[in-house]
């Protein structure tokens, strides 16, 4: 693949932008500056190159997981809050996507005050098999009570409880008492503030809410909130 044409998938701007940074000498593949915008370049997933002294990785398509912090929306247009995707560098939020949206997206949505594991792509059929309630992908949060768990919570929880949106009652796929004011909750649906109105309707109140592993992949204790990282490739595998 041209070099121009590989910047510009990665979502360093139009190829005429890509040429430029180029021919600028501002473009290292695998360490060596190259001053040629077509020269053809190898391209395989994870080819490290830098543009401008940041590192950068070659990936025909985006998996990313980032550890959300508390005071950020995820909607690309948020009200109140700053937007999740400004804590991502620009090329990721400008990788073309021929007649889709341009970027990665958010695979669902946590509020505002929830932490944690928060997946993006711009691969639009993952996003779809991920998004899907009938996938079952199960995301486990670690709840924050506000007053302490009493076993008569878990059985609500397990049991299944009634949402004001929808008179069949709704159950959590597993529910452990992790401390005193804390459970592990697991889902395997999507619903509008779901953990909280559970909570709630089982007799308790969420105090703080983080979500710490979705399927198979667990947030990992070196991602601090408002970091991101590339999937590798086994952990795309095991999420699909
Ligand atoms: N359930 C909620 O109530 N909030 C979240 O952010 C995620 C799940």
């Amino acid at each position: 693949m041209e070099l121009q044409q590989m910047l510009f998938t990665q979502g360093f701007g139009t190829r005429r932008l890509c040429a430029g940074l180029v021919q600028r000498g501002l473009v290292a593949v695998e360490g060596r500056v190259c001053t040629d915008a077509h020269e053809e370049i190898d391209v395989r997933e994870g080819l490290p190159f830098t543009v401008d002294g940041q590192a950068w990785e070659y990936h025909d398509k985006a998996y990313l997981m980032m550890h959300k912090p508390a005071g950020y929306e995820c909607s690309q247009k948020p009200g109140a809050w700053p937007s999740v995707y400004t804590l991502l560098p620009g090329p990721l939020r400008q990788r073309p996507n021929p007649g889709k949206v341009q970027g990665v997206q958010a695979i669902g949505r946590l509020d505002q005050d929830t932490t944690g594991l928060l997946l993006f792509s711009d691969d639009g059929a993952f996003i779809h098999r991920m998004a899907s309630p009938k996938h079952h992908v199960p995301k486990v949060y670690r709840v924050r009570c506000a007053e302490p768990v009493e076993d008569a919570h878990v059985q609500a929880l397990l049991e299944g409880v009634v949402l004001n949106d929808d008179p069949r009652p709704v159950r959590a796929a597993a529910c452990d008492i992790h401390a005193p004011y804390d459970l592990d909750l697991t889902l395997t649906e999507g619903k509008y503030h779901q953990v909280k109105r559970m909570v709630a309707a089982a007799g308790n109140s969420v105090a703080a809410l983080h979500r710490w592993r979705i399927g198979q992949l667990e947030l990992p204790a070196a991602l601090k909130p408002g970091e991101w990282r590339w999937l590798i490739a086994a952990e795309v595998s095991e999420l699909r």
